[in-house]
């Protein structure tokens, strides 16, 4: 391999491999913090009208009639709801994790191989964990 090409992989590798700087992470921060705050206020709106049962956000049941048509809209309403609730709270729940990694300071580390993960994968989806060979080595064995 010539010195040219040597190098040239070298800044590629680099380039690939590079570790997310703090200042991205601050940016990062910043936008987990607002999703969050954004995902607690659409969970809010499930449990309302439970206000004695806010602190364990069960998902209210609707209450529209009594009629049989009344009654069949409140369980789909209610079923959609408790859909909803789970990506919600998943989703805060990869959220939280991400902000403790980031207090931690081991945000931005593939919790399989300990390698760092892309930025732009950071960038794009900044919950993930795990890097893209990680990530798709799972998905290829599922
Ligand atoms: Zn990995």
């Amino acid at each position: 391999m010539s010195l040219t090409a040597f190098l040239f992989r070298l800044i590629e590798t680099a380039r690939m491999d590079k570790k997310i700087d703090q200042k991205a992470i601050d940016e990062i921060k910043e936008q987990l913090l607002k999703q969050k705050k954004q995902i607690l206020k659409d969970l809010s709106v499930f449990s309302r009208e439970d206000e004695h049962e806010a602190d364990d956000r069960s998902t209210s049941f609707p209450h529209y009639g009594d009629k049989p048509d009344e009654n069949a809209q409140e369980i789909t309403d209610y079923s959609t709801n408790v859909v909803t609730q789970r990506v919600l709270e998943k989703g805060l729940l990869d959220i939280e994790k991400a902000l403790a990694r980031i207090d931690k300071g081991t945000y931005g580390i593939c919790k399989y191989c300990q390698n760092p993960i892309n930025e732009k994968r950071l960038l794009a989806r900044p919950t993930a964990s795990s890097c893209i060979s990680c990530k798709t080595e799972l998905q290829e064995n599922e």
